[in-house]
């Protein structure tokens, strides 16, 4: 198959994916606001990061955890300290959804 690379078609193929992206942001944001009414547990975090003390708010997966999460001031890549079971426990304002919840993750 070869694909049309022609200026009329690459235009049209990003505004779908444009009303991709928007379709998606809504599915999002819809599951946001059922998750928040109907679990208690808190699902944010604000990571700090050790090297340069840039915070940031970030959702928690609530079935997993995070082993890696880049910094997006310095770009350092943040991996859990010793003990912690994801980056949420080491850096985070809150702990990981498993250990809130009393479940042991990992
Ligand atoms: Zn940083």
């Amino acid at each position: 198959m070869k694909v049309d690379m022609s200026p009329k078609a690459v235009r049209e193929r990003l505004r779908l994916m444009d009303e991709l992206w928007l379709l998606s942001v809504k599915l999002m944001n819809s599951k946001k606001v059922k998750v928040s009414k109907t679990i208690k547990s808190e699902y944010k975090s604000i990571i700090t990061c050790p090297e340069c003390g840039f915070q940031k708010e970030e959702e928690m997966p609530t079935d997993s955890c995070v082993f890696f999460y880049e910094c997006e001031n310095c770009k350092k890549l943040l991996k859990p300290k010793k003990g912690d079971c994801c980056v949420f426990c080491s850096y985070g304002s809150v702990e990981c959804p498993p250990k809130q919840t009393g479940n042991d993750c990992c």
